[in-house]
């Protein structure tokens, strides 16, 4: 037995020995196609020379300085290329070593802008069931998770409530339109910073597609601009966790841009780095930066490891290389494809409910009826059995169960490199619905 501590004890997983392109390779020397870049992590697929080539040089001239002390000419360069042409008005970035440190970090930045600005009776956050923004106990407390959340209870912040995502295809009602739905959910968000008092109001968290809890959810037209007209009604901030969603994954740069609203802080991080180091972030409103300038200057917040010089070196390469292989361009073609292929896999399949996706980031959820869109027992642990399935076909998805709240049923996320070609997107979709339909023959059986 392996003396790691895995994500179970009592079985080790393969070992990873090499990636090249979308492609990882087991001790055993299997090829298993990385379908879903890990968690939407491996952006430009697996041993980018110019990635490396870019970490071997900031190694060679310098590994590490604390930001207490200096900066350094990768975490500038980073920064310029996030927020140098101010995005949205987004004017200021701040690196870290994960999303969860992000997420942290936008927590803590949003309540010390109050003080700043001299608003310190707010203390609450408003954040959406169903959804994640990571593990640490800031970001858990943030996320409507109710599986992550439940074994920690006890320890998780009061100071954040939750009200309802935007899930059309199980929270729509009856013959709601979009229009009435989006304005259903409004109302809910109002009402909860009646509840509060909208002035002890910090901000509105969301992901803006929602990535693990329920698998590639995209809001209806028209739903961000109404929330945040709830938040500037009442002067408070939107926080948008792009994460897992962002970075090019839906086809944009940023999810936003798709949704007609610009955040005050964005959450950002796996495809920052695309996997060749940890590094996360948050990109920061002008406005934001200003309130902090007029009061103490500093962001009273910060890690040993911020803005990494080898990390953000990483990210810079893998920004430049997005940008001059014009990826963006093939994140849209392939997932147009991808999307085209599921429907013609899966848009008649009686187990599959919903096919949903933006960019490269796709899913499926499972129902053991359409009709009812009844979710799977989530004893049967179909999520493992698909992840299984597709594996033992070369494939590695990213497969998630139902919630403890029977919210949803499971569903598979898949979330291919952006270097991905239509030949490889077929061989995916193939192995895909041959492990599905494996999958769900088992827990049928
Ligand atoms: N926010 C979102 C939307 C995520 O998907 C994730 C990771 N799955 C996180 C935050 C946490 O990121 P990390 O695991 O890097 O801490």
């Amino acid at each position: 037995m392996s003396h790691l501590v895995h994500r179970s004890l009592r079985a080790d997983p393969p070992l990873a020995v090499r990636g090249e392109g979308i492609y990882l390779y087991d001790q055993a020397g299997r090829e298993i196609i990385d379908g879903s870049g890990g968690a939407a992590v491996a952006c430009l697929g697996h041993g980018h020379p110019r990635v490396i080539e870019a970490i071997k040089a900031q190694l060679d001239t310098l590994a590490y300085a604390h930001t207490a002390l200096f900066s350094c000419e990768s975490a500038e360069q980073l920064a310029d290329i996030m927020v140098g042409h101010a995005p949205g008005g987004l004017t200021h970035a701040y690196f870290c070593s994960s999303g969860s440190e992000g997420n942290e970090a936008a927590i803590k930045l949003a309540r010390q802008y109050f003080l700043e600005i001299g608003q310190p009776q707010r203390v609450r956050f408003i954040a959406r069931r169903q959804s994640y923004h990571g593990n640490t106990l800031g970001a858990l407390s943030a996320g409507g998770n109710a599986m992550r959340r439940a074994p920690y209870a006890p320890l998780l912040s009061p100071a954040f409530s939750h009200v309802s995502p935007c899930y059309a295809y199980r929270d729509r009602e009856g013959e709601e339109s979009d229009a009435q739905y989006v304005a259903r959910l409004a109302a809910e968000l109002e009402a909860e910073f009646q509840r509060l008092g909208p002035d002890t109001v910090i901000g509105f968290m969301a992901e803006t597609v929602v990535g693990a809890t329920l698998g590639c959810v995209a809001a209806l037209p028209g739903y961000f601009p109404a929330m945040k007209a709830v938040c500037d009604r009442h002067g408070a901030l939107l926080i948008l966790d792009e994460v897992m969603s962002g970075m090019g994954r839906c086809g944009t740069l940023h999810t936003w841009e798709q949704e007609g609203v610009t955040p005050d802080i964005q959450i950002v991080a796996k495809g920052l780095g695309g996997g060749y180091q940890p590094i996360g972030g948050i990109l920061v409103h002008g406005r934001v930066i200003e309130g902090l300038n007029g009061g103490s200057g500093a962001f009273m917040h910060g890690h040993t490891y911020q803005a990494h010089p080898v990390a953000c070196a990483a990210a810079v390469a893998v920004q430049q290389v997005i940008r001059d292989e014009k990826l963006l361009d093939n994140v849209k073609a392939q997932g147009a494809l991808l999307e085209q292929r599921l429907v013609e896999r899966f848009g008649n399949h009686r187990n599959i409910g919903d096919i949903r996706g933006r960019g490269l980031f796709w899913a499926v959820e499972f129902v053991t009826d359409r009709a009812s869109k009844a979710p799977f027992d989530p004893g049967l642990k179909l999520n493992e059995r698909v992840k299984q399935e597709a594996f033992a076909r070369g494939l590695a998805c990213y497969p998630m169960g139902g919630t403890l709240d029977g919210r949803r049923g499971d569903h598979a996320i898949l979330a291919p490199p952006y270097i991905a070609t239509p030949g490889q997107i077929e061989t995916i979709v193939d192995r895909f619905g041959a492990a599905v339909d494996a999958a769900l023959a088992s827990v049928q059986a």
